[in-house]
């Protein structure tokens, strides 16, 4: 976690001017790189990455010998912070990055190399330490920090701690605020609640797209610029596919720690991953993986449970109403268990299985006849489609759901 400290400063008159170069250059470096983007935007219709900028940098200092006498990590916090200021753009949260103007006031961030020693900050490039009033004591670990001026001429250093996160005491596993999850290749999850919820539809979009371009790609010369580009454009989609498949699983995953106070689900069977030649298996493993270990953290920090249990139950072949082992074939969706004439959608069943081995394990009797409240599938439904994902199904059937 962290925590944000503003001490008023007291800078002499050296510090002072050394200070406003660095508000300076900073405001100098910032309306290179933009007017730069800007240019390059209009005549080519591309963008300047962060590390284009940033290896630009050299170049500009040598031009501008005066950009040496301030701290140069100060210099290449500009480059970041223009760089987010796009990313916020495009993503609509903040307005279009605008020229700096000169005027009285302004700012520059220090991101290493300070020591705070009292009323004193040392800083890089600064002989002399400078004067602070720390009116109260930083809690944790001061990780960055940003001296400003303001308008009127008075100083501040805002400055940014670390504490370690208090973990929260766990909460009591119990059947009915428990889920549990199967995983599928064709469904990225079936909860136990009868929740099923599809990789998003413009995700399979660019995947199908991402295979044309590849194939577009390998049928250049190689060596060429028409290759070259190809493999930019490749790129590009792949960057875009990992963004698209990180916020679906940072949402869902969100929404699951948040809505129920238990999680069980098989564990990653790795030894099986390597073995298994089926390429959409191993696709769905991986970014299983990678959601796992989100559902893990997020838990971790808000006391929820997470029980693992063993990929060798026999989950998805016994029937979750009265136990009967089937034969079950991969290619069937549902099926009908011959001893108690359930219909089962393949998934769901998997996943109350899983359930209730999950509760054994920790040893919760599970024939309390306890359910998921049907308020809880309906406002993690509602949750899912607040966040825009939108292929979410109820499997609501005449099932048992424990
Ligand atoms: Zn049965």
């Amino acid at each position: 976690m962290y925590k944000a400290y503003r001490f008023r400063m007291y800078p002499n008159d050296d510090q002072k001017i050394l200070i406003e170069k660095h508000i300076g250059s900073c405001r100098f470096v910032w309306n290179h790189f933009l007017d730069l983007r800007n240019k390059r935007y209009t005549e080519k219709g591309e963008a300047i990455t962060r590390s284009e900028m940033s290896s630009l940098l050299p170049v500009l200092k040598k031009e501008n010998k005066w950009l040496n006498e301030i701290n140069s990590q100060s210099v290449q916090q500009v480059v970041m912070h223009l760089d987010s200021a796009f990313h916020g753009f495009f993503r609509k949260i903040t307005r279009y990055p605008r020229f700096r103007k000169k005027r009285n006031g302004g700012s520059f961030s220090v991101p290493q190399h300070f020591s705070i020693d009292g009323n004193h900050l040392t800083l890089p490039k600064f002989k002399a330490p400078l004067r602070m009033i720390m009116h109260r004591d930083i809690e944790g670990e001061p990780t960055s920090l940003t001296i400003s001026k303001t308008d009127s001429g008075k100083y501040y250093v805002s400055i940014l701690a670390e504490t370690p996160n208090e973990i929260p005491e766990s909460r009591e596993i119990k059947p009915s605020t428990s889920v549990s999850m199967d995983v599928g290749i064709t469904e990225f999850i079936t909860l136990s609640d009868g929740i099923q919820i599809s990789n998003p539809r413009n995700l399979k979009k660019s995947e199908k797209k991402l295979a044309k371009r590849q194939r577009q790609l390998a049928k250049k010369q190689k060596g060429s610029k028409n290759q070259d580009k190809a493999r930019i454009k490749v790129a590009t989609l792949q960057e875009h596919i990992a963004n698209q498949r990180m916020d679906f699983r940072n949402k869902v995953s969100d929404i699951l720690i948040r809505q129920y106070d238990t999680i069980i689900t098989e564990g990653l069977n790795v030894s099986g991953m390597m073995k298994n030649h089926n390429l959409a298996r191993s696709i769905a493993d991986a970014g299983w993986s990678s959601f796992f270990t989100m559902l893990k953290t997020k838990a971790l920090s808000r006391g929820k449970n997470i029980i693992e249990i063993g990929r060798f139950d026999p989950s998805s072949k016994m029937c979750s109403h009265c136990g009967y082992i089937y034969d079950l074939k991969l290619s069937e969706r549902t099926w009908t268990c011959p001893r108690c004439n359930t219909t089962h959608d393949r998934e769901w069943n998997a996943a109350i299985n899983i359930k209730r081995f999950g509760l054994i394990k920790t040893g919760i009797p599970t024939d309390s006849g306890e359910l998921t409240p049907v308020d809880t599938v309906t406002s993690t439904i509602s949750l899912l489609e607040k966040e825009g994902i939108k292929q979410v199904k109820w499997l609501k059937q005449e099932a048992h759901v424990i």
